[in-house]
């Protein structure tokens, strides 16, 4: 037994990305039905991490419901969900908000009591994937920044895999924005700490005994063991196996998917 798979046996709890470990697309993966199933039956408690900002936590729900996955809205962990939970915990909290980003960064940040602004004058710009972004909302934000607006930003992802193409992410929106404003985002999404904090948080385990199972090992990998969690990479998503060799951090263990870590932790269920 490797040393990778000896940390799996301290397991309590258990973090999980979505796109690539829990479905692509609006397809489930394989085992991830049956795998949440185990988690509940052992009572081991679970979330979901996401940097996806677009979608509230109720969307999440709905879809993973019709892939016969029942979870609550406090398991899911989105990046729109953590930059409001990170300027609400900011002793010179803003009360008005600028926000370049869709429904589910918006609905977040009304969530946790901030006022939402289209004028430069706002304490906070908060950015995340806008698909309708246009040159005069991009404009006001970064004169906002300029005039000493804090500057939160949901991710870096660079692009937005889509069917057969790549589309700009929100970190190539909060790129154009440091390039004019010269100042840099706090950036509460994966491979940065936050997200993964606020996951450890609302478990309630300490990081060594919670896995983190990904399939990108620059965000899910690097971030999760830069904080101390067990990973598991599942090769159902983005990162191949090869991919793992030009990281410096390497996961825990790597997997063909979630039937085969089920395996690894022990989980007994009727596997294809
Ligand atoms: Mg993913």
């Amino acid at each position: 037994v490797s040393e990778g798979k000896d940390r799996l046996a301290s397991v309590r709890a258990v973090v999980l990305d979505l796109d690539g470990v829990i479905y692509r697309g609006l397809r489930p993966l394989p085992g991830a039905q049956e795998f949440v199933a185990a988690l509940r039956r052992r009572g081991m408690p679970f979330a979901f991490a996401t940097n996806n900002s677009a979608h509230t936590g109720g969307d999440y729900v709905n879809r993973l419901e019709g892939m016969g996955i029942v979870v609550s809205p406090e398991q899911i962990i989105t990046s729109a969900v953590c930059a409001a939970e990170y300027l609400h915990h900011r002793e010179d909290s803003p009360e008005e908000v600028f926000v370049i980003g869709g429904p589910g960064l918006r609905a977040a940040l009304i969530e946790a009591g901030f006022a939402l602004t289209d004028a430069p004058a706002a304490d906070a710009v908060v950015v995340g994937l806008d698909v309708e972004l246009t040159y005069a909302r991009l404009r006001d934000a970064c004169s906002a920044i300029r005039r000493g607006a804090m500057f939160v930003a949901a991710n870096r992802d660079a692009n937005l895999p889509v069917e057969d193409d790549l589309w700009p992410g929100g970190g190539a929106i909060v790129a154009a924005i440091e390039t004019s404003t010269g100042k840099a985002p706090v950036v509460v999404g994966k491979p940065e700490p936050f997200l993964f904090e606020t996951a450890l948080r609302r478990l309630g385990t300490p990081a060594a005994e919670t896995l983190m199972v990904g399939d990108q090992v620059a965000t899910d990998i690097a971030g999760a063991a830069r904080v101390g969690m067990p990973t598991a990479l599942v090769l159902s998503g983005v990162s191949g196996a090869e991919d793992t060799a030009s990281f410096p951090i390497r996961p825990d263990v790597v997997v063909r998917d979630l039937h085969e870590l089920a395996r690894l932790l022990g989980f007994h269920f009727a596997t294809p």
